[in-house]
C-alpha cells in the first residue's frame, strides 16, 4: 500500500520528511537536519492518508 505515497523532500537538503498522499493540504515542516521551513500543497487533501515517518 505504501508503494504509491508520494516522498515529501526537504527543498533545500533533500532529507525526506514524510511519504503520504496529501490531496489538498497545505503542511509546514522545519527540517530537523538544515531548519529550513518547507511548505508542501496538495490540492484535493485527504489527510487520513497521511502515512508520517518523521
Ligand atoms: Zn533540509
Amino acid at each position: 500500500m505504501a508503494n504509491f505515497l508520494k516522498e515529501y523532500r526537504c527543498e533545500h537538503c533533500n532529507k525526506l520528511f514524510f511519504k503520504g498522499d496529501l490531496q489538498s493540504c497545505m503542511v509546514e515542516i522545519k527540517c530537523k537536519n538544515c531548519k529550513n521551513i518547507s511548505r508542501i500543497e496538495e490540492k484535493n487533501c485527504n489527510s487520513k492518508d497521511l502515512a508520517a515517518v518523521m
